[in-house]
């Protein structure tokens, strides 16, 4: 054993660190090709780039770098207060939602308590529950999507949090209304609820109206991103929404900066973008509309989608991975989510929807 490594909590040493979509700098080194000729349908990255007022903003605050962000994020919190029209101290920005869920981990989560999750979420909820010595009670799912109702029941004395992936990565369900108020009546007081909406802005419907509860006082928080309907993953950076004494308990977690200078301007900027968003809503509706018709025609499973990406079922997932990796379509292979017969692609642009459905039909 190492010097260090006896002094290491246990929970940490067991960690499985997250595994994210393959980069197309490495699988262009791997193969020995140009990356220019690799397309990237791992990550739900948006296709179209930056939010246009994002890229305006960085291009002209590039020389003010040498500056300290704003550590209270007072124009991006104004902004997204006149936005989401609840008062600034319900605000809190993260670097990357994901920071956020680790300040609730922070707060929340050690031996002896518990974190309720879907059989099939994002995996950082796992990932972050055991890193803290707490258990995730995986829920089994209904179909592909959650199952509130069972969730409900999974939660026990110890119960600090449960997690509401709406819509859902990586299956692309999402639980309507109906379930979440009845799920909402009957919750413990207690148990911190936390909706993660990362994909809520580009969703083809009406989504659950769930600010509703961080207006009515209650324990929720709701999960936001610029990374994925903004186009700004790169520059990481993300939100929460709750009432005021929940956002003071995690703000004493957070680093004053965060969230960096070049970022907070870009999604300050980013918020007015609405014809953006609109735009990339139209593109992922066209494209998951071209997959599920070649899935069709080819009597390929798949999971109707409620984001910007798709589950499809072809047999070996990790196989076909591979096989479109070789190919220069860099797709996700859900193994570690439990679904082996299943890969996840991003929406991307047209052009790489068609070539993503060619390399797909002839592996198949
Ligand atoms: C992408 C994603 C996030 C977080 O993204 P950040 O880049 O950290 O803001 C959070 N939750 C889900 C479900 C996601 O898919």
């Amino acid at each position: 054993m190492s010097s260090i490594e006896k002094y290491v909590d246990p929970s940490i040493l067991k960690c499985m660190p997250y595994q994210p979509g393959k980069p197309i700098e490495e699988t262009a080194r791997e193969l020995g090709i140009d990356p220019a000729s690799i397309i990237k349908m791992a990550s739900n990255e948006c296709p179209l780039g930056p939010a246009p007022r994002a890229l305006k903003a960085m291009r002209k605050y590039l020389r003010e770098m040498q500056l300290y962000p704003d550590g209270g994020a007072y124009y991006l919190k104004k902004k997204l207060s006149e936005k989401i029209k609840l008062p600034e101290n319900n605000f809190i920005l993260g670097n990357g939602s994901n920071e956020i869920l680790e300040f609730i981990s922070l707060c929340l989560l050690k031996p002896g308590a518990s974190a309720v999750m879907s059989q099939y979420a994002f995996v950082v909820y796992k990932i972050l529950a055991s890193m803290h010595g707490a258990e995730a009670v995986e829920v089994p799912a209904d179909g592909l999507g959650h199952n509130l109702m069972a969730m409900l029941k999974a939660i026990k004395p110890g119960t600090r949090v449960v997690y509401i992936c709406n819509p859902n990565n990586p299956t692309g369900t999402m639980v309507g209304n109906r379930q979440i108020n009845a799920f909402m009546k009957k919750v413990p007081d207690d148990v911190l609820v936390v909706f993660d909406e990362a994909y809520v802005e580009i969703c083809p419907v009406k989504a659950p109206d769930t600010l509703k509860y961080v207006r009515e006082g209650r324990n929720v928080i709701v999960l936001r991103t610029f990374s994925k309907a903004y186009g700004l993953a790169g520059l990481r950076v993300g939100y929460g929404i709750a009432k005021p004494e929940l956002i003071n308990i995690l703000e004493k977690v957070r680093q004053p900066f965060n969230v960096n200078r070049m970022a907070q301007l870009a999604a300050t900027a980013a918020l007015s973008d609405v014809g953006f968003v609109r735009k990339s809503k139209k593109l992922y509706k066209e494209g998951a509309r071209k997959i599920a018709d070649f899935c069709n025609k080819r009597k390929i499973a798949y999971e109707p989608t409620f984001t910007n990406f798709m589950l499809i079922k072809v047999g070996d997932g990790a196989s076909v991975f591979k096989k479109l990796e070789k190919k220069g379509v860099i797709v996700r292979p859900m193994g570690p989510y439990g679904l082996n017969e299943w890969i996840r692609v991003s929406l991307g642009t047209e052009e790489e929807n068609l070539r993503f459905i060619n390399e797909l039909g002839k592996i198949l």
